[in-house]
């Protein structure tokens, strides 16, 4: 049954473990450096405008947000890190929900934005490392794709590749929200994940 990503709803957020959905649906958390792209990224693949909000003060939402995926999966949405003018009481805040979320089994597939122009930094290896402790598959969107030249996409990817480690299973999408390249390729494997 083909998952249709424009019958999608938010469902709440959670500042803490105890808002955690645990109804047994699918979980595809989607994780990325503030300012990324990952809110564009999300409002692609959903067909909205302003689903996930954009340019929301980058790092000051410490919460996570579930949106239902067609009755059948939630994609869930990870509050950004890296962000530097975060207070260290915010950061921890963040490190704890992200620990009891990475902690919970609740994750299915693991979803991460990076920036197809850039070696990925720390904070993407780190977070990248989170998911593959999980044993969930992972899927890579490099995003902001329009911004290279033709002859920048290939070396770029593979230095994602290498950086983050990625192995045989992990697939790497090169992605604009901006135009809207890699959309079908990743809807094509979230459909995948969520018939699993
Ligand atoms: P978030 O903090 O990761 O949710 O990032 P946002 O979705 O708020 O995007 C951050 C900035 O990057 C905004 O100014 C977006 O317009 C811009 N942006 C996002 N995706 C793309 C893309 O694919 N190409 C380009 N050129 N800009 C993008």
């Amino acid at each position: 049954m083909p998952v249709n990503f424009n019958c999608t709803e938010f469902i709440r957020s959670a500042a803490a473990p105890k808002d955690f959905l645990r109804d047994g649906l699918p979980q595809l958390a989607f994780a990325g450096r503030s300012n990324v792209g990952k809110s564009s990224v999300i409002n692609r693949l959903v067909n909205r405008k302003n689903f996930a909000r954009v340019g929301a003060s980058p790092g000051k939402t410490s919460q996570i947000n579930y949106f239902l995926l067609d009755q059948k999966a939630y994609l869930v949405d990870l509050p950004g890190y890296g962000y530097a003018k975060v207070s260290k009481a915010e950061r921890d805040r963040w490190g704890r929900l992200m620990e009891a979320y990475f902690a919970s089994g609740l994750i299915s597939w693991g979803v991460m934005i990076v920036d197809a122009r850039h070696k990925p930094t720390a904070d993407d290896v780190t977070m990248a490392n989170w998911f593959f402790e999980t044993g969930c598959p992972l899927i890579v969107a490099a995003n902001k794709l329009d911004k290279l030249k033709k002859s920048q996409i290939e070396p770029n990817l593979q230095v994602i590749r290498d950086t983050l480690a990625l192995r045989g299973e992990d697939e790497l999408v090169p992605f604009s929200a901006e135009k809207g390249d890699g959309k079908d390729q990743l809807l094509k494997l979230l459909e995948t994940a969520i018939e699993q």
